[in-house]
């Protein structure tokens, strides 16, 4: 690759803005309605402010944070559109002051927070409804026992979310009705509905709700199904050392790679402090020059070293461990399968120690 005259140093990550942006806009024209983006988590670490700024462009509903401090990070930074943070608010006065402060909608699921919003002055809210995650939320067989705090501060919005999605079990649908069911028994129907993940939008296609909150496909992972999103995110290494092993030497700690002939190994600037996963060692591979060669040995905490006998390189050249490079592509769900982690776990762990480029 000699696209990076600047010295991005040993290892970096690229974020395509444009990609992402385009994989938000096939998700809202499958789904036929506007978008949430969830830009949690530092957006699952590609850089929540750029990702959102990049993504006014499709005129959101919204964006989806779990923190007070993502929804203040995103106002920080201008972001004067709606905010939502789809993890319930703790039921104090400090957050009830700092949601309204940054004009965060907040979402409840119990009796005491729905109060305090309130008794601290109300406005926009969403209810939370458990339908099946037994993570958060109230259960939809329980909205009932909601019924004075909805009646008093009635929700704008309310929303539930999928476990398996990306999975054909049938349980997606069996969610969906118990949804619906908790809508029945709300004393008004909120005005703002809202239930699809990624895996949601790719499996149903048109929505039947407000809008939809994708995360992971804008953000370059394939959620199941033929719709494949475009890579976002391409993890860059520079070969740093290069080393000709005999045969029968051993690469790395724990000698778990031994040369069976004359071997030629490169060094790449990033190990598992910098963005990859330990998991690789002998099982990821990397793209050099358009070519594919396999990681050999234990990772280290800065250095991850590929098998390169036969391919010409030098100390300098970048090889592209996630993302693309010439016509070779080793897209975020094939590290995760390589490594027996979540994409989720491979995209936010980029976050660690490796400088951000945005294309
Ligand atoms: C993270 C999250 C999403 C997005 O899920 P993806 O699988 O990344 O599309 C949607 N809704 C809620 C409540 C979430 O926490």
């Amino acid at each position: 690759m000699q696209l990076h005259p600047a010295d991005h140093g040993r290892a970096w990550i690229e974020i395509d803005l444009e990609a992402v942006t385009r994989n938000a806009r096939a998700l809202s024209m499958r789904a036929r309605v506007p978008l949430l983006p969830m830009v949690k988590d530092d957006a699952y670490g590609l850089g929540a402010v750029p990702v959102a700024r990049a993504l006014e462009a499709l005129d959101p509903w919204g964006y989806g944070v779990v923190t007070v401090a993502e929804g203040e990070e995103l106002r920080g930074a201008g972001i004067g559109r709606r905010v939502l943070m789809t993890c319930p608010a703790e039921a104090n006065a400090r957050t009830m002051h700092a949601l309204r402060a940054a004009g965060i909608t907040p979402s409840f699921g119990e009796p005491k927070a729905i109060r305090m919003w309130m008794m601290t002055g109300g406005g926009d809210w969403h209810l939370s409804v458990d339908t099946g995650m037994n993570y958060a939320g109230v259960r939809w067989d329980e909205v009932d026992t909601l019924a004075g705090e909805l009646g008093a501060c009635p929700p704008s919005g309310a929303f539930t979310h999928f476990h398996s999605a990306e999975l054909d079990d049938g349980s997606m649908e069996v969610q969906a009705q118990r949804f619906r069911d908790a809508l029945d028994v709300l004393p008004t129907r909120p005005q703002v509905l809202h239930v699809e993940n990624s895996a949601a939008i790719v499996r149903a296609a048109s929505s039947e709700w407000t809008f939809v909150r994708p995360g992971a496909f804008i953000y370059g992972v394939a959620r199941g199904g033929t719709m494949l999103p475009e890579p976002a995110v391409h993890l860059r290494a520079r070969v740093v050392d290069i080393h000709d092993v005999p045969a029968g030497e051993s690469v790395s700690y724990d000698a778990t790679w031994t040369a069976t002939r004359p071997s030629r190994i490169a060094t790449l600037g990033a190990g598992y402090a910098t963005g990859c996963r330990r998991a690789l060692g002998n099982k990821g591979s990397a793209i050099l020059h358009g070519r594919r060669v396999p990681v050999v040995g234990a990772l280290t905490m800065n250095f991850t070293m590929v098998d390169v006998t036969g391919l010409a390189c030098e100390r300098g050249d970048v090889a592209t461990l996630i993302g693309a490079d010439g016509d070779e592509l080793i897209v975020v769900n094939d590290v995760a399968a390589a490594s027996g982690l979540s994409p989720y776990e491979i995209l936010t762990a980029l976050r660690s120690g490796v400088p951000r480029v945005y294309v």
